[in-house]
């Protein structure tokens, strides 16, 4: 082929050049998003099946753009946290989930993701505490969830504000588990209300490969130890049935739902599903 080697370079660092330029417009933006109150939440529910009914809902942030449209979490939470916004908007996340959850039913509980930046702010505590009493909602309704890059930057401060937490009633799981390096210690460390087996192995189960061993590993350690578990990223019939017979707990993902408005939250609380 004609390649010209030079022009590829060229090329190459004109996309670097498109590629900074987006990455510092997305910056200037979300400073102003939360003010513009361009951010909302998503309910995704999350499915009890030994009760047979919905047990909970993981909130899902969402950002209107108000050029580029729907722009998702994995794009611009990785921006938030290098510019330091993450804590503010982690907060407002924090009272707008709560305040929503305390109109649904007693039994139904509100899963709130928090940045390894946010759960290690001074302030974090403080901010949980003002999010349950101004909206009244009762701790063991709150669950935050946590992945294991939490305690990269030091393991004792923040088990440490683990246990304040499960001091005020408030539930702990622990995200994305199995993906991580060394996810099986700090299940040792700290009693985790519930482990979310990342989607990974959820996809696994239908190419037959290791990953139906490895779910009924996790779940048999998970019961072992107390801890609740919840699959990730169901989609089918399938693997529903293979996550039953191993004896997950809960079941989160499209086969039930797909995140809804705040609006959608009664309507799935009335669904009787069928599976
Ligand atoms: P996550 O905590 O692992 O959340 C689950 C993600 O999987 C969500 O993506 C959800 O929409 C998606 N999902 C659920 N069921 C299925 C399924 O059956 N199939 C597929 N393919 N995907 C499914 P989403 O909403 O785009 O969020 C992505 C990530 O962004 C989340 O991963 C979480 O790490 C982060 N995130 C979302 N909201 C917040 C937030 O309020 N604060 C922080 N710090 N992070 C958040
Ligand atoms: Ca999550
Ligand atoms: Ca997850
Ligand atoms: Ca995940």
């Amino acid at each position: 082929a004609k390649h010209d080697g030079r022009g590829a370079f060229r090329f190459f660092e004109a996309s670097l050049d498109e590629a900074a330029r987006k990455r510092r417009q997305m910056e200037v933006d979300l400073r102003d998003a939360l003010q513009n109150g361009e951010f909302r939440l998503n309910f995704q529910p999350i499915f009890d099946l030994k009760a047979d009914r919905i047990g909970g809902f993981e909130a899902l942030l969402r950002w209107a753009h108000p050029v580029r449209g729907e722009v998702g979490p994995a794009e611009f939470i990785p921006v938030a946290e290098e510019i330091g916004l993450i804590t503010a908007i982690g907060e407002w996340v924090m009272h707008e989930a709560c305040r929503h959850a305390t109109s649904w039913p007693d039994h139904v509980r509100i899963a709130v993701n928090v940045s390894p930046l946010q759960f290690r702010h001074p302030g974090f505590q403080a901010v949980i505490l003002q999010a349950l009493s101004r909206s009244g909602l009762a701790p063991n309704r709150l669950e935050v969830e946590i992945t294991e890059s939490v305690f990269l930057a030091g393991e004792t401060p923040v088990l440490a504000l683990l246990h304040r937490l499960r001091e005020m009633g408030v539930r702990v799981a622990l995200d994305d588990f199995g993906t991580g390096y060394s996810s099986l210690s700090y299940l040792r460390s700290f009693p985790f209300d519930k482990i979310k087996i990342d989607r990974s192995f959820v996809i696994g189960l239908a190419a037959n490969d290791s990953s139906a061993a490895i779910v009924r590993a996790i779940v048999d350690l998970a019961r072992a130890l107390d801890m609740e578990t919840t699959a990730e990223g169901v989609e089918d019939r399938d693997q529903l049935a293979q996550l039953r017979d191993q004896g997950c707990g809960n079941i989160q993902g499209y086969f039930f739902s797909r995140p809804v408005e705040g609006t959608g939250v009664d309507a799935l609380l009335k669904t009787v599903f069928a599976q």
